[in-house]
């Protein structure tokens, strides 16, 4: 008992210690440092070959595949490549699932083929298809509400689609229908579940994602709609009669597997074991090329700390750089990273992670102590000319980043345009043409400037352990 708490404790009596001082100011040294690595970035950084290379060299890579063993080469020889000072890996194991095949018709009134793909995690349907009459809901919470006995061995299809909004709040208003559908929609007796595609596009290429299951309830397949289709589908239901679907998905469980979160770092001159925290997901869906998601936040991450090193004055703390292992099928790599490193987390004096494609950061927030507020506005002297905002303090990091969060460690978010994220986000149109090199350049040199600061701060900016 006593040693399991052990970690918890010495995070407290650390945390305690460095919550007590205000930060001092960054000096004018410092920020004129940073504006400099801003503007050399502008004129030269490694971010777009690293994504370019990412996405030729190993393209997909689900967790569990083959593709995610090479994505763990690749990184592996890309830090070694960009003169990292340490480069290792730390194992992350989870259960695999595969693909398989998958397409569907509806088979009446109107036949007609219709583009579909499983949500990661489903179950198959049987080998020669399923087929069902659709019952239409607007919304997760209606199928919630709907009577008993209405789906009952039937398809539900949710049909809401998913607003366009610069900061993507649209996808947490559309997601859950992907992540809780098939539980709620089993628990009323449906056979499997459909949804219109979490997207913002009118392409006719279905988007996957991650679906979930509970313990006690039917395991349902589950699978996603192109936009186009389901307005063609909403068409038909439109004229009243039945309308019956066909589909046919051969996902599949795997076996246990062990991938790894690839690390590199940069190592401080003054303050080795304190560590500022970049982070991004090495793991991507299998339809793309996972160029956006998050081949991009990978580019931007290894080049901001590479841009650091290239400046030839060490910084005085270490920048690490975490390329997290699956992600998309649960947060393993994060949940991993936290647990592993929890009794030193204190020494992560902050974390950031780039997981929102190549749009311009236009705003940064923080989740600092209230004496470190002076140090956010310092760094946003430099940041406001990259046409970045002050948010507010309440920043949550991003999805990698949770667990370490929950656990104590600072984190600030760079808050990227996502107005056109939700058009490609895990699709077979996440490629590299999406990313616009002005704009990741943007995203570099911002990264770079911020976490250049941090690692020159003396003192830190909070640390908030959970109440016991
Ligand atoms: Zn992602
Ligand atoms: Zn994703």
């Amino acid at each position: 008992m006593l040693i399991r708490l052990l970690p918890t404790l010495a995070a407290l009596i650390i945390s305690t210690a460095l919550m007590a001082e205000a930060p001092k100011p960054l000096t004018d040294a410092d920020l004129a440092t940073a504006a400099e690595l801003a503007k050399l970035v502008s004129e030269n950084n490694p971010a777009y070959e690293i994504v370019e290379s990412l996405t030729t060299e190993v393209g997909p890579r689900m967790a569990g595949t083959e593709q995610d063993a090479l994505g763990v080469k690749w990184a592996i020889a890309k830090f070694n490549e960009l003169g990292f000072d340490k480069v290792w890996t730390e194992p992350v194991t989870f259960l695999t699932w595969k693909r398989g095949e998958e397409h569907a018709v509806i088979t009446s009134p109107y036949k007609q083929n219709i583009m579909i793909t499983a949500l990661g995690r489903s179950v198959a349907t049987a080998p020669e298809g399923m087929s069902g009459e659709i019952v239409q809901f607007d919304t997760l919470d209606d199928l919630i509400k709907a009577e008993a006995g209405m789906v009952n061995g039937k398809i539900v299809f949710i049909s809401k689609k998913m607003p366009r909004y610069k900061d993507g709040h649209g996808y947490g208003q559309t997601v859950t229908a992907r992540s809780k559908g098939a539980i709620e929609a089993a628990k009323k007796g449906a056979k499997a579940i459909i949804i219109r595609s979490v997207g913002t596009d009118s392409d006719r290429l279905p988007h996957t994602g991650n679906m979930n299951y509970e313990d006690g309830v039917e395991k349902i397949p589950g699978a996603a709609i192109s936009n186009p289709d389901a307005d063609l589908l909403m068409n038909m239901l439109k004229r009243g009669k039945p309308v019956q679907f066909h589909m046919t998905l051969t996902a599949q469980k795997g076996e246990d597997y062990t991938s790894q979160n690839v690390i590199g770092e940069i190592t401080g001159t003054d303050y080795p074991d304190e560590v500022i925290l970049l982070g991004a997901h090495l793991d991507s869906w299998d339809l793309g090329t996972g160029a956006i998601d998050d081949g991009a936040g990978v580019g931007i991450v290894m080049a901001a700390a590479e841009r650091i090193k290239a400046l030839g004055k060490r910084p005085k703390r270490t920048i690490r750089v975490v390329l997290f292992a699956n992600e998309e099928q649960g947060l393993y790599g994060g949940k991993a990273y936290a647990n592993r490193h929890r009794a030193v987390l204190p020494t992560h004096i902050v974390g950031a992670e780039s997981d929102f494609g190549a749009g311009v950061i236009y705003k940064m927030s923080t989740k600092f102590k209230p004496s470190a507020i002076p140090v956010a506005e310092q760094i946003m002297t430099v940041l406001a000319p990259l046409g970045v905002e002050y948010g507010a303090n309440n920043a949550r990091g991003g999805p990698d980043l949770i667990q370490s969060r929950m656990y104590g460690m600072a984190v600030v978010n760079l808050y990227q345009d996502g107005t056109d994220y939700f058009d490609y986000h895990h699709t077979a149109n996440d490629t590299l043409d999406k990313i616009d090199p002005e704009s990741l350049t943007q995203n570099v040199a911002v990264y770079t400037a911020f976490t250049y600061l941090m690692a020159q701060l003396e003192g830190d900016v909070g640390f908030f352990p959970p109440a016991e």
